[in-house]
């Protein structure tokens, strides 16, 4: 399945409320199409806080997870999304 922002496309195309699958809109093909709601994919990563290092705060949400005294970072232990909020941590802002 590929995702496109429908309400981008509109604007475009010009065509107007109201939306859905009953042929009110006649301008574009993209408002025939079955909608989902879908939640923009949030990105984050893990920033070292406290004194021992082994601490850590999502830069989304601000959750702070310890490592328990372990050098490893989270993400080599199955710390890819954060539990907090979801965020991917692949390391963007
Ligand atoms: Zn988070």
């Amino acid at each position: 399945m590929r995702l496109i922002d429908a309400d981008d496309y509109c604007k475009e195309c010009g065509c107007s409320p109201p939306y859905g699958n009953n042929g009110e809109c006649v301008n574009c093909i993209i408002c025939d199409c079955p909608t989902i709601e879908a939640e923009p994919v949030r990105h984050g990563r893990w920033e070292k806080v406290g004194k021992i290092g082994c601490e850590f705060r999502c830069t989304n949400c601000q959750l702070e997870i310890s490592m328990n005294g372990s050098a490893r970072r989270p993400e080599e232990v199955g710390w890819n999304y954060c539990k907090g909020c979801g965020a991917k941590m692949d390391g963007a802002p």
